[in-house]
């Protein structure tokens, strides 16, 4: 009895959104063939309506909610690079998760951004219906307005699910998409020193 009265009261405060999710989920259930009362299924429109709504809640933030209070006048010139920063994302043609490694830098022009917040800002942008391409714009985008720095790189290496469990099936293929702004794009050492410190090398 109890339990019927804990549903009823997470029902109450459930936003509308969750709800039409939740009745979009049981008539995708049934429309595979599957019974949507069966006992492992009977939460499942619930919890695969809050997975999704937190899959998405970057659409909902700005950079501005990331980096509020974390930019820092510095005298610094040289490289900053974040790398190996692991996320997922969902791909919009498939809602099917894609998922790998970023690394992201930036050339300072007087401010710098605190370092934990370059993968919070990843995480808005890749917590969303998104395209590999989009997403790694967007990032570099993001830092550039943020820090008017002298130049941004960012780099993304994913696996797609999409092209894993369904269409070409396959399994090890790694999408590499980049975005170079400023000095990043117009000068090739820069660049060459970037890919050199993305893959673990010296550069000098
Ligand atoms: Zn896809």
């Amino acid at each position: 009895m109890s339990s019927v009265a804990l549903l009823d009261d997470r029902e109450l405060t459930k936003p509308s959104s969750h709800r039409s999710m939740e009745g979009a989920v049981t008539t995708l259930l049934n429309a595979i063939g599957e019974d949507p009362d069966r006992e492992g299924l009977l939460r499942t429109p619930e919890r695969v309506a809050k997975s999704l709504a937190f899959l998405t809640s970057g659409a909902d933030k700005t950079m501005a909610d990331v980096l509020n209070g974390a930019v820092f006048t510095e005298d610094y010139d040289q490289m900053v690079l974040v790398k190996d920063i692991e996320f997922y994302s969902l791909c919009e043609h498939h809602m099917l998760p894609f998922f790998g490694k970023a690394h992201i830098a930036y050339l300072p022009a007087g401010r710098v951004v605190g370092l934990s917040k370059l993968p919070r800002l990843l995480e808005v942008y890749a917590r969303r219906l998104q395209v590999q391409e989009r997403l790694t714009q967007q990032v570099a985008w993001a830092i550039q307005e943020a820090l008017r720095p002298r130049g941004v790189a960012v780099m993304l290496e994913a696996a797609h699910f999409c092209m894993m469990m369904r269409g070409v099936e396959k399994q090890n293929s790694k999408t590499v998409t980049s975005a170079l702004l400023g000095e990043f794009r117009d000068s090739p050492a820069l660049r060459g020193e970037f890919l050199s410190a993305v893959r673990g090398q010296a550069a000098h």
